[in-house]
């Protein structure tokens, strides 16, 4: 028999987080811009009582453990009490990403059995469209008070504020299964319907304790911390976890993620840490450049969800805020990989700690990595081998929720991106495997021509696609959005790849466009542009 530790069994739970925050860091303040327009103060000992009192809402509602309750919600106080009062019961709390097609959230809340789904103003004619289409879901609540519900819905509502002032808030916390679903979240589904991840208690514990750690986000109490990136994609990144553990001030910028609203909240509440996808910075950087802003309190802010341009690393660096480079996905809670240098790297160069700095970086613990070639033979870790990327962990995808077999070979996740790893295990993603371009049996990386053209002052935006070639197979097509007001001929921007990628990478055309679609989630629509390009005649063909 083996010997067993003697330390207590208390399980990993959600309900723990807001506990900790509410008891230790009570006073601390959570910031919210809401729908109504205002911006609305409270601290996390308000939080806790308001998520206790959602939790006797939902058992009064007949919610049982287990069962799924959807939020269709902007980054706020109320989708934060969701966060917690849903899975601190025992429910699973699902979060809806709402920029999908009103068909794709169908068809998640009924995949998904919601019982009943939550939503702000912004969502009540998407809710008036999507309800008939749910039968099953018995009830939705709108995150209003009585003064903001509608007075003559196309769907029975039910009013969250109303539901709340009914309770007392005198409740405990179940003492759950540690190994509980928690809540679960849909893959946007570039290809074939959503799939859902659905988190534990422990796998969501975990990874928040893993995400507060200096070298991953790094969260400390002493930060002001504004996630951009939606609690409706992947748990902003398991920043409502990890700032509450942490104690952090936490502002939510609910619907306004512009450049102008986002600078106005992050210098009113002194922000100093962000999240949030590629394109939201551009956004914020153009307004800052248009109008000759500079940051007072902002230091650092996590990129990820696509590759961060070099050239974007650089503006921002200009601003004085340190990017750091994460990389993750839905079916890991996100967090596999964030960039910061090792104690070892203080003395190198600039430009040689910058090219350090644009990977995606090195796992954080919890997670463990390989590359493998198309026989599954595990690649070096040179820098240079390319390979299907894997990964396995704690807080790692063993199955889509309601799938019969498991999502991975032999204990490894396929990842579906495509990578490097350096010797000193730096990852770097060169594609998506679906957007790999293969030219002539070979490889080019659509990322790298991407970053190379993000850097002409000219591109706002740029993405490479395959196109259909007679000789080549595929050759890449350089797709770009000009900066307002700029010029550029395809002639010059071509020339400018001269010496910054291989030869035969240099794509062959450019085709200048007004916009690039983007994904539910703010990255670029690879697979839209390939059917919009579908007919390109390259002039090399
Ligand atoms: P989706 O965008 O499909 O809804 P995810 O947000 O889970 O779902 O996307 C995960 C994918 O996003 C990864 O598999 C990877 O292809 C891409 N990705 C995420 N972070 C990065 C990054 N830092 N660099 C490049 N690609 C990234």
């Amino acid at each position: 028999m083996a010997l067993m530790g003697q330390m207590m069994g208390a399980p990993l739970l959600i309900s723990s987080i807001i506990k900790h925050a509410a008891r230790y860091y009570g006073t601390t303040e959570i910031v919210s811009r809401r729908t109504e327009g205002d911006l609305h103060r409270y601290t996390y000992r308000d939080c806790e009582l308001r998520a206790r009192k959602l939790a006797q809402t939902l058992e009064a509602l007949g919610v049982k453990q287990g069962e799924r309750v959807g939020t269709l919600a902007w980054n706020g106080y109320r989708h934060l009490e969701l966060y917690y009062g849903i899975s601190g019961m025992g429910a699973v709390c699902h979060m809806i990403n709402p920029r999908l097609f009103a068909e794709q959230i169908a068809y998640i809340i009924n995949h998904a059995e919601d019982e009943y789904v939550c939503f702000d103003a912004t969502f009540l004619p998407l809710v008036e469209g999507v309800a008939a289409h749910c039968p099953k879901v018995k009830g939705w609540i709108m995150l209003a008070d009585r003064a903001h519900m509608p007075t003559d819905p196309k769907v029975p509502l039910l009013c969250y504020e109303d539901l709340l002032d009914a309770r007392d808030g005198h409740y405990t916390w179940p003492e759950l299964d540690e190994n509980q679903a928690s809540s679960l979240c849909y893959t946007s589904g570039t290809t074939g319907n959503p799939k859902g991840a659905l988190y534990s208690h422990r796998s969501t514990v975990l990874h928040a304790y893993a995400a507060a750690l200096p070298d991953a986000l790094g969260c400390s109490a002493r930060d002001v911390i504004l996630p951009v990136v939606p609690m409706f994609h992947v748990n902003a990144w398991g920043l409502p976890y990890a700032v509450p553990l942490v104690g952090a001030k936490l502002v939510l910028p609910g619907p306004k993620l512009d450049g102008a609203s986002l600078f106005d909240l992050f210098e009113r509440e002194g922000v100093t840490f962000s999240a949030g996808v590629p394109t939201v910075w551009l956004g914020l950087l153009q307004h800052m450049q248009a109008n000759d802003l500079k940051f007072s309190t902002f230091r650092r802010t996590v990129i990820g969800g696509s590759a961060v341009p070099p050239a974007m690393i650089r503006a921002l660096e200009a601003l004085g805020v340190e990017v750091i480079h994460a990389w993750g996905m839905t079916e890991m809670s996100p967090l596999g990989t964030v960039c910061k240098l090792l104690a070892r790297h203080a003395d190198l160069p600039e430009e040689a700690q910058h090219r350090i700095l644009e990977t995606q970086g090195r796992v954080i613990f919890g997670v463990d990595m390989k590359i493998v070639d198309g026989d599954g033979r595990e690649l070096p870790w040179d820098g240079k081998a390319f390979g299907d990327l894997l990964v396995r962990g704690p807080w790692i995808i063993d199955r889509y929720f309601r799938a019969e077999t498991p999502a991975h070979d032999d204990g490894w996740f396929p990842t579906g991106d495509v990578a490097t790893i350096d010797p000193d295990g730096y990852m770097q993603i060169t594609d998506r495997s679906k957007d790999v371009i293969k030219s002539g049996g070979e490889w080019i990386s659509s990322i790298d021509i991407e970053n190379v053209a993000a850097a002409h002052p000219a591109v706002h935006m740029a993405a490479c696609i395959s196109v259909r070639h007679p000789k080549w197979d595929e050759r890449p097509l350089l797709v770009v959005v000009k900066r307002a007001g700029m010029e550029v001929s395809r002639d010059t921007l071509l020339s400018f790849f001269d010496g910054k990628v291989a030869k035969w990478w240099i794509p062959d055309d450019v085709a200048f466009v007004t916009e690039i679609p983007l994904t539910a989630t703010g990255k670029m629509q690879k697979l839209k542009l390939r059917e919009q390009f579908a007919d390109y005649k390259l002039p090399t063909a």
